[in-house]
C-alpha cells in the first residue's frame, strides 16, 4: 500500500499550499469561536459541519460568519 500512501501524501500537500492563498479566496465562510477562551479556529480548519470543541474548556464553539473581506473595517 505504499504507493495509495504517496498519493494520499501528495494530494494532502497540494490542498495545504491551496489554503495558503495569501487569506483571500480560501473558501472560509468564517470562524469557530469559543467567546469564553477567545480560541478561535477557521471553519476551513474543521473537517465536517460539526463545531469543534474548544480546546481550552471543551465546550462546543460558536460559529460566527466572517464579515466581507473586502475591504478594511477600520
Ligand atoms: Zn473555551
Amino acid at each position: 500500500m505504499e504507493f495509495a500512501n504517496t498519493i494520499k501524501e501528495t494530494l494532502q500537500a497540494s490542498t495545504e499550499s491551496a489554503n495558503r492563498g495569501g487569506g483571500k479566496g480560501d473558501g472560509s465562510k468564517g470562524a469557530y469561536w469559543c467567546h469564553d477562551c477567545a480560541e478561535r479556529i477557521r471553519d476551513v480548519d474543521v473537517e465536517g459541519e460539526t463545531p469543534p470543541d474548544c480546546p481550552d474548556c471543551g465546550v462546543a464553539m460558536e460559529f460566527e460568519r466572517s464579515p466581507s473581506t473586502t475591504g478594511c473595517a477600520c
